[in-house]
Formats: structure tokens, C-alpha cells, sequence
């Protein structure tokens, strides 16, 4: 199957719709990462998700739909708290989990009864959902485990000859993955960080709770449960205080010949001496929209990434801690 990648016009939507829907898959743009999009109402379509990532099948997916569309065609029990959130946040990187409907083929949601549900607010995504008119079922658009893409071009590197088409809109603003809040209680809960972070929830919800995995549970946000975002060399993970030792281990490296970089924010680096540096940025939206990029950069260029965590590790810090934990831990 040959892979194209098409900017984002009338001649790709149509392309798109007719991909849809005969029950192919279509990668298309976000504001955080890119998607890997199929027919939520069909059973062979998202199979074929699963298949092509070769993603778990315990690990459920996000329905996508457009600014327009109805959702309590496909959830009910809608909160109050969640009509104020989705008034504050959407379309944005916020996924919500309702009671589902069971209007969406149960393979989305593996067999749960509830549905994630996401509005974003990515002007190519609103044009791709609203064109093709179906609620899009899309998990990350990589290779199940590896670092998930932030351009075309990194959905290429992982699916290339797999998928029909990749829509272009350019490199991810946001950078890590929407966060997914639990809509089904009293209070809103959150089952995966991301940019919109849980004091921002707790600022129009009134409340806001933070899920922590319990071993052998069934996986409910399964960013939790599985090795994730994984760079494909060795990695290291320092915590800021210990930054010293990190250019220590640099020097090690660099000494045996290995090909080293250390990944870290601006304010780390101007303490790594003149050590070579994949550059997150100087703030915490920086470092978000930078660092799979720059995973996926180190792994091009590097034998062995040495992250240095940054010294602030609240707000959307939570989120990125999250995500480069387990892709250097
Ligand atoms: P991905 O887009 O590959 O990062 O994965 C989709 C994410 O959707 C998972 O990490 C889950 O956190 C979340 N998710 C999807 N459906 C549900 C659901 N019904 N309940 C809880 N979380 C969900
Ligand atoms: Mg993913």
C-alpha cells in the first residue's frame, strides 16, 4: 500500500471521507499529537487500528467528533460540572468519559460501558471530522509503545506502507496527549495529565480528583498501564537536583565513544557545560509541544538520551513527567 501525505484541501477530505468510509484508516492532525482515525460505528475499522499499531486490545480508544455534533447521540448522564468544562475547554485537549450509549461499536471502548469523547480544536481536525460527518474512533497515530508523532512526517516513519493517508497540518502545538477526565462521577476525575491540567478543572468543577492505577485493575485510561512513548535507544532519567550527575554520565558516555545527548529544558542546559542537547525549551508549554519531537530526534541522532527532569514539576509539568518517566525511566 503506498502512503500518502496530502495537505489538508477539499481533493484529501474527499479522499478521506471515501478511506472512512469503506472501513480504512486516515491520519490526520491535532493540537496535541496526530490521530489514527476509523469509523467508530464500524467493527472491522477499528479492528484494523488495533492491528495496524499493534495496540493491546484491553487499551480503549477516543471518539473524535466536530464542534457541531451532538453528542448525547452516543453518551448519556451528562453532568452539570461537564457542561461547564466543555463550555471552559472545548473544542480543546480535554477528553471526557461518559456512560455510553452503546451506539459506538463496543471494540472502541474495549468492552467498557462508558466512551471518551473529544472535541479538538485543531482547524484541520474540525475540517476532517466535519467533512467526513462519522464519530472517529483514534488513538495516537505511532507504532503501538513508541513515541507518539507530533508531525506527518513521524506518522510516515511508523506506519508508512500500512495506512492510505496521512493529512498534513503541520507540527502538533500542544505536544502530549489530551487529558482524560472521568465524567461519570460526582465529581470529574483524571485518569491521564495533559495541558488542561486538574487545578483548571478544579477552577470551574469546583473539585477535581486525580486517579492512581492499582495494580491489576482493569485498565481504565490506559496511558497507565502500558510502556509508552518509548525512544528507540537507551535512556536515562535524572531528576533536577541530581543534574550534576547527569553530565557526569554524559562524559561517561562520550568518553566510550557512544553517540550521547542530554534532553532538558533551557535552564538545565546552561548548567550541562558544552555537552550536546536535544533543547526542550524555556517554559512548560515548550517543553510539552518539544518533547516528542525531540525524542524522536535523540533516537535519530543519539546511541543514548539522558534526560534531565526540570526544576518545576507542577501544571502541565504533571503531564509531561508523566509521559517522560515512562519514556526514560
Ligand atoms: P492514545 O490516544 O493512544 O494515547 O490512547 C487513548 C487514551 O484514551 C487512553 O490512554 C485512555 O486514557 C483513554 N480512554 C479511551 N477510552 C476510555 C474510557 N472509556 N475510559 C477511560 N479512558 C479512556
Ligand atoms: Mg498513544
Amino acid at each position: 500500500m503506498k502512503t500518502r501525505i496530502l495537505a489538508i484541501d477539499e481533493n484529501s477530505l474527499e479522499l478521506a471521507k471515501s478511506i472512512i468510509n469503506e472501513g480504512g484508516l486516515v491520519a490526520f492532525p491535532t493540537e496535541t499529537v496526530y490521530g489514527l482515525g476509523a469509523n467508530a460505528l464500524n467493527d472491522d475499522a477499528v479492528k484494523l487500528i488495533y492491528a495496524t499499531k499493534g495496540r493491546p486490545s484491553d487499551n480503549p480508544l477516543i471518539v473524535h467528533v466536530h464542534k457541531g455534533y451532538d453528542i448525547t447521540e452516543l453518551v448519556d448522564n451528562i453532568p452539570e460540572y461537564a457542561k461547564l468544562l466543555a463550555k471552559a475547554f472545548l473544542p480543546g485537549p480535554l477528553t471526557m468519559v461518559y456512560n455510553s450509549r452503546g451506539v459506538v461499536c463496543p471494540t472502541v471502548s474495549c468492552g467498557l460501558n462508558t466512551l471518551a469523547i473529544r472535541v479538538p480544536s485543531h482547524e484541520g481536525a474540525q475540517k476532517f471530522l466535519k467533512y467526513v460527518g462519522l464519530p472517529i474512533a483514534a488513538p495516537s497515530a505511532n507504532v503501538s509503545k513508541h513515541v507518539s508523532p507530533v508531525t506527518a512526517q513521524h506518522v510516515l516513519d511508523d506506519l508508512d506502507g500500512k495506512i492510505k493517508l496521512i493529512l498534513d497540518g503541520g507540527k502538533c502545538t500542544g505536544g502530549i496527549e489530551s487529558t482524560v477526565l472521568d465524567c461519570t462521577g460526582d465529581v470529574p476525575c483524571v485518569l491521564r495529565s495533559g495541558l488542561v491540567t486538574r487545578d483548571m478543572v478544579a477552577q470551574v468543577a469546583g473539585e477535581c480528583d486525580e486517579y492512581h492505577m492499582v495494580e491489576c485493575e482493569r485498565v481504565r485510561s490506559p496511558g497507565m498501564k502500558y510502556k509508552h512513548y518509548l525512544p528507540r535507544c537507551k535512556t536515562m532519567l535524572f531528576d533536577y537536583e541530581h543534574r550534576a550527575e547527569a553530565l557526569k554520565e554524559y562524559k561517561i558516555c562520550t568518553a566510550r565513544g557512544e553517540r550521547a545527548r542530554i534532553m532538558c529544558d533551557e535552564q538545565v542546559a546552561r548548567d550541562m557545560e558544552d555537552a550536546k542537547i536535544l533543547n526542550l525549551g524555556g517554559d512548560e508549554n515548550a517543553v510539552a509541544a518539544n518533547l516528542y519531537d525531540k525524542l524522536r530526534e535523540g533516537e535519530r541522532v543519539a546511541d543514548i538520551i539522558i534526560a534531565v527532569a526540570p526544576q518545576k514539576q507542577d501544571g502541565v509539568m504533571v503531564g509531561v513527567m508523566n509521559r517522560l518517566s515512562k519514556a526514560c525511566g
